[in-house]
Parts: C-alpha cells; sequence; structure tokens
C-alpha cells in the first residue's frame, strides 16, 4: 500500500490509464515538453489530442490488451507509467481518495478467481 491509501496502483495493471480522456493543461504539457526534452508545439502534437466534446486537451492513446485503449505512456506489458515523474496532474491526484474503486473490485475478483495476477475488466 501507498501513503496509507488501501490500493496499491503496483499490483494494478492501471485500469485508470484507459480513461476515455485524460486532461490535460498547458502546465502538463510544458512538463512532458521539458521531460522530453522537445518545445511544447512538439510535445502536445506528439502527446496529446484535442477532444472535441469536451473541448479540451487529452493524452494520446495506444491499442490495449486487456482494456481496448489506453494511454500512449502506459508500460502495455509491465503495466506502469513510463512518464511518472512527468505525468499530468490528473494522473497525480487521481482517485481523489484513500480508496480506489477499480482496486475494490480488482482484489474481489482475484480472490474469487484464486489468481493473484487476474485482470477484471469492466465493459
Ligand atoms: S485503477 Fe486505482 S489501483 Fe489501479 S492504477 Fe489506477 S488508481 Fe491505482
Ligand atoms: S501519464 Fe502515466 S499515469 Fe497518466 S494516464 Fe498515462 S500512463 Fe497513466
Amino acid at each position: 500500500m501507498n501513503n496509507g491509501n488501501s490500493y496499491d496502483c503496483s499490483k494494478c495493471p492501471g485500469y485508470c490509464c484507459s480513461y476515455p480522456l485524460i486532461e490535460v493543461s498547458r502546465s502538463d504539457i510544458a512538463r512532458l515538453a521539458k521531460h522530453f526534452d522537445v518545445d511544447y508545439a512538439t510535445a502536445e502534437e506528439r502527446f496529446t489530442l484535442h477532444d472535441a466534446e469536451e473541448k479540451v486537451r487529452g493524452l494520446r492513446k495506444r491499442k490495449d490488451e486487456f482494456f481496448g485503449t489506453a494511454c500512449r505512456f502506459l508500460d502495455p506489458k509491465e503495466r506502469r507509467c513510463t512518464v511518472y515523474e512527468a505525468r499530468p496532474s490528473t494522473c497525480r491526484d487521481y482517485p481523489y481518495a484513500r480508496t480506489c474503486g477499480y482496486w475494490e473490485f480488482l482484489k474481489f475478483e482475484r480472490d474469487l478467481q484464486d489468481d493473484s495476477k487476474f485482470v477484471a475488466m469492466t465493459r
């Protein structure tokens, strides 16, 4: 567990990284630009997309074997964030509580299946 939280991201396949929109601010893009040593415009184009419906920018996705799509920065095998130090604010703040709904669901399914590596689907 981490910092008194009831969930353990190190044992989770990164469900929250598969959310349809992972919003980024200008400062998030600037942080990614610095991390990759590229200019702001390059980082914006390379790592984000404009979401026409929500009228914000979000992280680009790629195919994911478990969740259909996931953030381009999620390591598909290790299930870890590859830009952890430079991840956007929304990733730092999530799940905004000491508990995580998906983690509770995952734990329940893993106990039920008696399989500590089981990946629980939600759709
Ligand atoms: S879904 Fe919950 S437990 Fe899994 S990585 Fe995200 S915050 Fe951590
Ligand atoms: S930047 Fe990292 S923590 Fe945020 S969604 Fe992508 S892989 Fe997950």
